[in-house]
């Protein structure tokens, strides 16, 4: 949300695009909130969110693939209680 005007924000404030580049970097990645550092927690939030890092194999094994979300985000956010 828009704090000041309280409206719906179509893109994070702080993801900044490189300068003749297509990639895009987050402004506070060192002081991010806890949600960013966490993300994507389930395998299920990314289907979600339509998360393009999901593969074929991940929407065919979705326990395997959370599994592998937990190893891959272990040193990010605690794991999932099994
Ligand atoms: S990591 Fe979080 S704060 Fe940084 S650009 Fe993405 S949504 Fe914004």
């Amino acid at each position: 949300m828009n704090p000041d005007d309280g409206r719906q924000l179509a893109l994070c404030p702080w993801l900044n695009k490189v300068p003749g580049e297509e990639k895009y970097l987050c402004g506070i990645y060192y002081d991010r909130p806890d949600d960013c550092k966490h993300y994507p927690v389930t395998i299920e939030q990314m289907m979600d969110d339509e998360c393009e890092m999901l593969e074929v194999k991940d929407l065919r094994n979705p326990r395997q693939a959370q599994k592998d979300l937990d190893k891959l985000m272990a040193d990010s956010r605690p794991a999932l209680e099994q």
